[in-house]
């Protein structure tokens, strides 16, 4: 039996020992793997099993097996951080590496006094309270009066802090730092790259051939909505959205309707303006706030 293995660029560096504790008969995918979005299909087609690891699951693709990774931490320490926290009605949030503890985060909450909501959200995501770059359904109609992040880095704490427009916290599970985010910066940089396509005429709609990004539909939507406004549009099939390929193309700005991190995150990486569905409608005067590019 021949197995495939996929791994976060932060678990590559332990390839040798995850593939020799898998046999003998293993390839290893050297393509990049930032979700569970981003399934080596090519590999799958030449292997019995696909493990890929550190994601849950997206796709229900038969032959893959998701692997999870779930990271440990002190959630005494935790709950330390959060009673610092004015609120006491609150939502709680992670990520896939964290979100396994996050049932028993609420319970030790609750013994201290706080109202705590951990809500299943949309199928993309499979546990509760989990949150992704491209979803934040878990936090759909939230009473809580503020959200509580547990993970690293920001990214996903501004999302939220953007989805719902309430107060979030961000805190470390490894260094238990407490952080309030603001969200203003994020906004200020949104507007500045639509503000950017003003009065620009040729648009490249770009499309990832990842399958849990593929969105050729709304692709197609925003094509037509593009031409009549007068622009002019083509839709533009691309695995990896790097600035290398667009390098060449002839396009004043793109709308990118693959992984939302791509323009969220990334944009500064390429040197023409690459915004979100939703930014791109506002842009054309369709709707009448920039929204927060979801995939469901
Ligand atoms: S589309 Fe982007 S944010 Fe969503 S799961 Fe894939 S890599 Fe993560």
């Amino acid at each position: 039996m021949r197995i495939g293995v996929q791994l976060p660029n932060g678990l590559k560096k332990r390839a040798i020992e995850i593939c020799e504790e898998l046999g003998s008969d293993v390839i290893l995918s050297g393509e990049s793997c930032f979700g569970a979005c981003d399934l080596d299909l090519s590999l799958l087609t030449d292997v019995d099993f696909l493990y890929h690891y550190a994601h849950t699951r997206i796709l229900k693709f038969g032959r893959v097996i998701y692997v999870p990774y779930f990271v440990d931490y002190d959630l005494e320490k935790v709950a330390d951080s959060i009673k610092k926290i004015s609120e006491r009605d609150l939502a709680l949030i992670s990520t896939a590496q964290y979100c396994h503890k996050l049932p028993e985060l609420k319970e030790l909450l609750q013994n201290l006094g706080f109202k705590v909501e951990l809500k299943k959200g949309s199928e993309r995501v499979e546990y509760a309270g989990q949150v992704l770059g491209c979803n934040y359904s878990v936090l759909r109609d939230s009473n809580a009066k503020a959200i509580v992040f547990i993970g690293d880095g920001l990214f996903h704490a501004i999302g939220a802090s953007f989805y719902t427009g309430k107060k979030v916290y961000a805190v470390n599970p490894i260094n238990f730092e407490l952080i309030e985010v603001d969200s203003s910066d994020f906004l200020r940089t949104r507007y500045l790259q639509i503000s950017k396509c003003v009065g620009l005429s040729k648009v490249g709609i770009i499309v990832s051939t990842k399958p849990g990004q593929k969105r050729l539909n709304l692709a197609e939507e925003l094509k037509k909505m593009a031409i009549k406004s007068g622009l002019k549009a083509i839709i533009i099939y691309i695995n990896e959205i790097t600035p290398e390929k667009l390098e060449n193309l002839p396009f004043d700005f793109y709308v990118n309707t693959a992984c939302p991190r791509i323009s969220y995150d990334d944009f500064k990486r390429f040197k023409k303006p690459i915004i979100t569905p939703t930014e791109f409608e506002y842009l054309l005067k369709l709707r009448e706030d920039i929204g927060i590019d979801e995939i469901e």
